[in-house]
């Protein structure tokens, strides 16, 4: 028997489309690339976007076809799914589940089809032994859910409320995945900042981790700006395996507009943990998530973000163009800026940021970084420098998942051009 995947949104439902892997592969499943030729086709869905709940939509279409010629297709929605979406997605998958419950998926297979109900909830699914997509990184979720409601998510009604794995479990996957050579561990968690297992806080955590023995580099994401504190500062400077790159969504550089995203801090709160982490680390690599066009948005206001983006010089940001999620908050507001304007404002950011990331990439030109490669092309090697800079080099006699040492030749705005040192 065959299964295919089809995986949709953030690193999250990467992980729990590993989870769901091991579990198909716990039932002797082999995994296709092919979805023709399979026999269970499992779609990992993410709510975030309205398009990408459209994509779902449009692959319901294809396995339309797919069930002409193979009728014996079975269809398993899971992921982030909100209420109003599962009771659609029914009618058009054989079995919706909640991804918590995937360990049930043999029960519901068993049954062929008879009951379209999962089963109770067990343990934490998060604890199954995934199927790692990749040899050398590893994504390991801490938490998931998220207690926050910022008034244009989906992701609080969709994974719930916050549940953190306990840390000794987190702390012998990671031993075991260092055991097996790999070299870059991310921890996940929508929002990171609050995990708390008993008296393990997240910078108690982290200080745990950098302490198991190997060479590998630490990495984490989402963070909470209200959350992101001095402890966490500390960690990350002390600890020598946690690299030095931090995502830290802002969303907006006007506090009207925070206030309205019910995020729980202002700008200048903001721009303060900046400091004191730049001090701390003076070598931070500084990435961020933007929505523009929020409902309300004025000129004005939008500008008090390109402004921000001035004054904070993001190597990185994720820039994404507001649009209304069923049963959020905000979708009450009226979505009054055109699309045509929030395309204008994302050009805005994207050029402003384009300048600073180049100004902060030359600075590395002369510099020696550590690499760790993870692909190969026409007689070159691609990766990411520690600090999640993406580097190209010409040579190709490294292994992919190898950490290897460069010279900064050449800066880009997106990227860094190396060659190897000896
Ligand atoms: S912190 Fe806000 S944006 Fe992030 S998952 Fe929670 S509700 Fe969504």
């Amino acid at each position: 028997m065959k299964y295919h995947i089809i995986v949709f949104g953030c690193q999250m439902n990467i992980a729990d489309a590993e989870r769901v892997s091991a579990v198909l592969e716990s039932m002797k499943y082999t995994q296709t690339a092919n979805i023709n030729e399979a026999d269970l086709v499992a779609v990992v869905m993410c709510s975030v976007r309205k398009s990408a709940v459209d994509r779902v939509f449009g692959i319901v279409e294809k396995f339309k076809e797919i069930k002409k010629k193979n009728h014996g297709l079975k269809t398993i929605l899971t992921g982030c799914v909100i209420k109003k979406d599962k009771k659609i997605f029914l009618n058009l998958f054989d079995y919706v589940i909640d991804i918590k419950d995937i360990k049930n998926i043999s029960k519901l297979l068993g049954n062929c089809g008879s009951s379209r109900k999962s089963g109770p909830q067990t343990d934490n699914y998060l604890d199954i032994t995934p199927k790692h997509s990749s040899k050398f990184s590893a994504t390991v979720p801490i938490m998931t859910g998220c207690n926050n409601f910022c008034s244009y998510c989906v992701v609080p009604y969709a994974r719930e409320r916050e549940i953190s794995r306990s840390s000794s479990k987190i702390i012998s996957e990671i031993k075991n995945l260092v055991k097996n050579n790999y070299r870059e561990i991310w921890l996940l968690g929508q929002n990171v900042n609050s995990y708390k297992d008993g008296k393990t806080s997240f910078p108690a955590l982290l200080k745990i981790i950098n302490n198991i023995p190997g060479n590998f580099w630490i990495r984490f994401t989402s963070s909470h700006p209200k959350d992101f504190n001095s402890d966490v500062i500390e960690a990350m400077a002390k600890c020598e395996k946690i690299t030095p790159y931090l995502n830290l969504p802002i969303q907006s550089g006007d506090n009207k507009i925070l206030e309205l995203m019910n995020r729980h801090y202002t700008v200048q709160e903001y721009k303060n943990k900046i400091k004191e982490l730049r001090k701390k680390i003076p070598d931070i690599c500084l990435s961020t998530d933007i929505i523009v066009g929020f409902p309300g948005e004025t000129k004005k206001q939008f500008n008090n973000t390109v402004q921000l983006f001035k004054d904070t010089k993001y190597d990185m940001a994720y820039i994404n163009k507001y649009s209304p999620r069923f049963g959020t908050a905000a979708a009450k507001l009226k979505d009054d800026v055109t699309w045509d304007e929030k395309k204008r404002r994302e050009k805005v950011l994207n050029e402003t940021l384009k300048q600073t990331a180049l100004e902060n990439n030359k600075k590395y030109i002369g510099k020696i970084v550590e690499v760790l490669i993870d692909s190969k092309k026409d007689g070159r090697l691609f990766g990411k420098t520690k600090e999640y800079k993406t580097i190209e080099i010409n040579n190709d006699k490294y292994q992919i998942g190898e950490i290897i040492k460069a010279k900064i030749t050449e800066a880009l705005a997106w990227s860094l051009r190396g060659k190897i040192i000896k």
